[in-house]
């Protein structure tokens, strides 16, 4: 029978809901369990995909083509759990199905209600991950925090799932914060007890607790919670802030978190093995060098917004043994104070997707710097539009070179619309979404990261290189390094003579993890890390 671990969250958001789930499945699979994960977001939007940055976040895109909320992506960078359309659901999404079905009749006339035809759906939901019982495990993260009057529907329905499938085959989890008072000297627990009685008024009991917290809770403290949140002892789990969110995993397995699930969930205990995690916590924590990054962006005080290139960056750190430090540089900056002076320190830029015209034009100008001082460049899907209009106008002479999307009529239409983008309306779910094979060209600097010629990434644009505009750009020392498997889309292009150059239409920080770093952000960071190197041998000759 395949089991269920429910995971709510109260006191208040942004206790790390998504880091906690993806942490106890981490530590599952390190004793051999197959696991999966979903999550439901109570908002009404199907999708974040059409949602504003500064509301949402990072879109996560799975290999199917879903746009997802960013913790989708912890969950895969913490296991080997593969994300799709069906582990991200949304009131939306829900009601949209059940809307559906009462239009076509299958309700036979029936009246349509919360419970029990919207909970039904969630039910049917959560079965839908774990259809062919593939998995052990599902964790099922409930977004928003206990008492929205949104997250309603989802608790009434994951305390029915219980009755229905057994209850030696469900727990619950609940992510609560222990404030500390600093003129008391102490944490505080009310707030939890409040949280856990709502909970209960709910009818849910949960079996554990993860308690946020700025200090150790005592013995006292874990018998008080305990008692007044009838949760065992051993279930009071302590989660202390960690400098790393890949320690969590560590820190809760101290805890005996993961022994504590599997006896309540009956399952057997397999032989464990964290040391590739604790390897990676150890080369997180002590690095033998630091390199500094620039990332130039628009959305720079907003890093939830790039979440998995921070997180790449981490997986690439480990894997040069280096510390990769970033500075986030406003594009409008680099007009403001040129790009000399944007970039200072920096040994490498990055410049990520993004959409709309703002700051394209600060993201070119810092390109033409990198392009010529030979700085390490990593464009990434904007990014990499970015450089192809810089090479057109800078280095092939196409003055008003533009991607149609920023000037409908410009002369030279160098990044122009997908053709199956013709004609499409609907913003949501619509772009070119998900996994594409890439045919890589030998002697690239991709063909060399990657190590071999074909490759899957996952997309998510609108716009793509012109192909008409082919022949003049590598005439003149750009380089197709690898386009779909009918070579009729550019999907990696780099600058010949230069050191690492290099532009991908898709995104490859969905997709790096810290047990198996990216190679192309692995290599971009090594080259930086050279760029460095060479930049202190000549300071220190001069000197
Ligand atoms: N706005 C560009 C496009 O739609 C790039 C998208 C992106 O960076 N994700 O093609």
């Amino acid at each position: 029978m395949s089991k269920y671990i429910f995971v709510t969250g109260g006191v208040v958001s942004s206790l790390g809901k998504g880091i906690t789930s993806s942490s106890i499945g981490c530590l599952l699979e390190t004793r051999g369990l197959k696991v999966t994960h979903q999550k439901f977001d109570p908002y009404i939007n199907v999708d974040p995909g059409t949602m504003n940055p500064y509301q949402h976040g990072e879109v996560f895109v799975t290999d199917d083509g879903a746009e997802t909320d960013l913790d989708l992506g912890h969950y895969e960078r913490f296991s080997s759990a593969c994300m799709g359309k069906d582990n991200n659901v949304t009131t939306g999404q829900i009601y949209y199905s059940v809307i559906s079905r009462e239009r076509k009749g299958d309700y036979l006339g029936k009246t349509i209600q919360v419970v029990p035809h919207i909970t039904n759906e969630i039910k049917d939901r959560i079965l839908k991950v774990n259809k062919d019982n593939k998995y052990d495990v599902t964790i099922v993260e409930i977004g928003g925090t206990v008492g929205d009057i949104e997250s309603l529907p989802f608790l009434e329905a994951i305390r029915q799932f219980r009755k229905d499938v057994g209850r030696e085959n469900v727990i619950y989890v609940h992510v609560t914060l222990l404030p500390y008072i600093e003129t008391a000297g102490e944490l505080k627990t009310k707030p939890t007890q409040h949280s856990v009685a709502q909970l209960r008024n709910i009818g849910i009991q949960p079996d554990i607790l993860i308690c946020r917290t700025q200090h150790p809770i005592s013995k006292e403290l874990r018998a008080k919670i305990s008692m007044f949140c009838n949760v065992d002892e051993e279930g009071v789990i302590q989660c202390e802030d960690a400098s790393s969110v890949y320690e969590v995993p560590l820190l809760f397995k101290e805890e005996g978190l993961d022994i504590i699930v599997m006896k309540l969930l009956n399952l057997r205990f397999g032989k464990q093995d964290v040391s590739a995690w604790e390897k990676v916590v150890e080369r997180i924590k002590f690095p033998a060098k630091t390199v500094n990054i620039g990332i130039v962006g628009k959305y720079i005080e907003l890093k939830e917004a790039y979440k998995s290139i921070t997180e790449s960056f981490v997986h690439a750190g480990v894997a040069n043994n280096a510390k990769v430090h970033l500075t986030w540089i406003d594009a409008d900056d680099v007009i403001k104070h040129g790009a000399k002076k944007a970039l200072e320190g920096v040994s490498g830029v990055l410049v990520p997707g993004g959409f709309g015209s703002r700051g394209i034009e600060g993201k070119i100008e810092a390109i033409k710097y990198v392009r010529e001082k030979k700085v390490p460049f990593f464009g990434i899907c904007l990014g990499m539009q970015c450089a192809v209009i810089e090479f057109s106008r800078n280095v092939c002479g196409l003055d008003k070179a533009n991607s149609t999307e920023f000037d409908e009529k410009t002369q030279h239409q160098v990044i122009s619309l997908l053709e199956s983008q013709h004609g499409v309306e609907n913003k949501g779910g619509t772009m070119r979404l998900g996994a594409w094979d890439c045919k890589l060209v030998k002697g690239t600097h991709a063909e060399a990261a990657y190590g071999k010629e074909l490759i899957s990434e996952r997309h998510r644009h609108r716009f793509e290189f012109n192909n008409d505009y082919k022949d003049r750009l590598t005439k003149k020392g750009l380089r197709i390094a690898g386009t779909t498997k009918d070579s009729k889309l550019v999907e990696i292009v780099e600058v010949t003579d230069h050191p690492w150059f290099v532009g991908v239409q898709f995104h490859p920080e969905f997709k790096s993890r810290p047990l198996c770093p990216h190679p192309l952000f692995r290599d971009f960071v090594k080259a930086s890390i050279e760029k460095n190197g060479h930049e202190k041998g000549k300071k220190a000759k001069h000197a």
